[in-house]
């Protein structure tokens, strides 16, 4: 149910790189041998032949399985002006990702089997990773009916979302839940009560009162997932939830798997290394998302949830917009920024390298949103199909220097100075990304 345009299948030999793949416990320098887009040979470094196969060196770097990113908006059909399949999948391999999976929010909305196949077929011809696609919950996502959702699964849909907006109705959610049954996919839920974040541009506490700004409270998140917890252990259905910011969200997932309800939940790097404290510096649009930037207590307790488990993944929510959308004043600029290209890097940098997280933990994360949408898990394994990234940390850049893969450039992080990069990204056994300066051993 994914979808890409064609690659040559690779044939590389990654000497001598550090390979960590916590899943599959391997932690150690080793050769990796791809042959025909498959994992031929796992072999002590220096051990592997090269014969007939091009040579990476990979000494002082780290190969990775590459990352799966459950949560982007690739903008089509309808707004590429800010991306396309094109441009974002490009976006997505030089952050290291091999699958990403694109909302539904496009204009028009992916709500029917027609719309959902013109775009799969479009990314058969321009995604440069697999892509799979959500479809939305209800139909323009105007909250009030159903889609059909069987229909939309045997065309392909991995799951359902009104991403961008709640699914305001508790009735209308429960019938979901009720249809899910049927149909299969999970249900990814956007959590805002609308009542309560009424025409909030940020976070709502001291700092939106220092700047004078409307405020979304936590509670417009945590409240509607208690209550989609609820309807979900009462229907025995299986939700998602996107983009958690608050502390008190955190606790409500903690409190529903503990009920046994099936919940699971993602987190963006956004979250986790920047709070609203940054909105004192500069009153920048690139900072303003949904949810919003929230407290120093809400990132820790985001933090936390990773480590013990309450939080399930890494998400991006890459939400690109063109300049000129975002260069307005703070009150009237779109929510969102992009992430595909940063992701690893920044919380590398903010959490892995201050000792805050382990980069085994943070690997795990960047692609366990995988088994979530019942997408296999990259493993650097003999036999499976090369999935795989190779990363420089030591290596330093500035965010957005040479400008960024995606169309936009609405990046919360540019202008950062970050450590760890991308260097090569197989994806679906094809060379997907490769840093201009990679050296190729001949
Ligand atoms: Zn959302």
């Amino acid at each position: 149910m994914l979808d890409a345009r064609p690659t040559p299948p690779a044939d590389l030999l990654i000497r001598g790189a550090h390979v960590l793949d916590p899943r599959a416990h391997v932690d150690a320098p080793l050769d990796v041998l791809v042959r025909d887009g498959e994992i031929a040979e796992l072999g002590a470094p220096g051990s592997l032949p090269a014969e007939g196969v091009e040579v990476v060196e990979g000494r002082s770097r780290h190969l990775l399985p590459g990352f799966v990113d459950p949560h982007v908006h690739l903008r089509t059909p309808g707004q590429e002006h800010k991306e396309d399949l094109d441009s974002g999948t490009r976006a997505a391999a030089a952050g290291g990702y091999v699958a990403v999976v694109a909302m539904p929010n496009t204009d028009p909305v992916v709500d029917s089997a027609p719309v959902l196949l013109s775009l799969r077929e479009q990314a058969r011809r321009e995604a440069r990773v697999p892509v799979g696609f959500l479809a939305s919950v209800t139909r323009g996502l105007a909250g009030e009916a159903l889609t059909e959702m069987a229909e939309l699964r045997d065309a392909g849909a991995l799951g359902f979302t009104d991403d961008g907006k709640p699914v305001h109705r508790a009735g209308i959610l429960r019938k979901a839940l009720q249809y899910q049954r049927l149909a299969g996919g999970v249900l990814c839920l956007h959590e805002e009560d609308p009542t309560l974040s009424g025409r909030g541009v940020m976070h709502e506490g001291d700092v939106s009162a220092r700047l004078g700004l409307a405020g979304i409270p936590s509670i417009s998140e945590s409240t509607l997932i208690a209550r989609d917890a609820a309807l979900a252990g009462y229907e025995a259905g299986r939700i998602h939830i996107q983009h958690l910011s608050a502390r008190e969200s955190v606790e409500a997932v903690w409190e529903a798997k503990g009920r046994d309800v099936a919940i699971t939940c993602e987190v963006s790097p956004h979250h986790l290394t920047l709070t609203d404290a940054a909105l004192l510096e500069r009153l920048d649009t690139r900072l303003k998302m949904n949810p919003p930037l929230r407290t120093e207590a809400d990132r820790r307790a985001l933090i936390d949830g990773l480590r013990d488990g309450t939080v399930d993944c890494i998400a991006t929510d890459h939400a690109p917009h063109a300049r000129e959308e975002k260069e307005v004043p703070f009150e009237e600029a779109p929510m969102g920024t992009t992430g595909l290209e940063t992701a690893f890097a920044a919380v590398y940098t903010d959490l892995v390298r201050p000792g805050v997280l382990p980069l085994a933990l943070v690997v795990d994360k960047l692609s366990a949103g995988a088994a979530l949408l019942g997408l296999p898990l990259p493993a650097v394994q003999t036999g499976r199909r090369a999935d795989l990234c190779l990363v420089d940390l030591a290596a330093e850049w500035e965010v957005g220097e040479h400008g960024y893969e995606s169309r936009s450039e609405n990046c919360c992080f540019a202008g950062r100075t970050l450590r760890g990069r991308v260097v090569l990204t197989v994806a679906a056994g094809g060379i997907a990304y490769r840093e201009r300066a990679l050296a190729v051993v001949v």
